[in-house]
């Protein structure tokens, strides 16, 4: 159980067996359920004209010194779609338009007892020029043959690198 004490009233989390049959934190205080949803996280795939993809270099842990797709975490107040554009920017300085959802990925990170959802459109660029940015130590656009997935990140990142690479390269 990854949290001790409730988010409403601070009072003892404690696991109880629900409707459902899950075993869930429940606050003995005031009742409230702790439900441990996935995490949602946005991405894009973004080519240039010679259909190369972009690819930052992780500054930040987990996977720092690692490659990935520009991606990171929905904000509240966004959509899917404006996340995915807003963390491109954020990572690589690049604004893209999106041009389709690529693909829909569950991961699990079992010793940090979390998980999620990453949703992947592929997009063009509209403006900007490439540079780090936050959480980002290079910005490199690769062609189809020269991605080694060795140097990737997650595996969600190298299962939606082989599809584009099957269908679009
Ligand atoms: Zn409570």
């Amino acid at each position: 159980m990854p949290f001790n004490f409730c988010p409403r009233c601070g009072g003892e989390l404690v696991l109880r067996e629900k409707d459902d049959g899950r075993l869930r934190p429940v606050c003995a205080r005031c009742g409230y359920t702790l439900y441990a949803n996935p995490a949602l996280a946005v991405g894009v795939i973004v080519t240039d004209e010679q259909n190369r993809v972009c690819l930052i270099e992780r500054g930040e842990e987990p996977r720092k010194g690692f490659w990935g797709l520009p991606a990171g975490f929905m904000e509240g107040d966004e959509s899917a779609e404006e996340g995915a554009v807003r963390e491109c920017l954020e990572e690589t300085g690049l604004e893209v338009a999106l041009d389709g959802l690529h693909a829909v990925y569950s991961y699990q990170h079992a010793t940090r007892n979390t998980s999620g959802l990453l949703i992947l459109y592929r997009a063009h660029i509209i403006g900007g020029e490439p540079r780090a940015g936050t959480d980002t130590t290079d910005v490199k656009f690769f062609a189809a043959d020269e991605i080694d997935v060795g140097l990737l990140a997650f595996h969600t990142h190298r299962e939606a690198l082989e599809k584009w690479r099957a269908e679009f390269a």
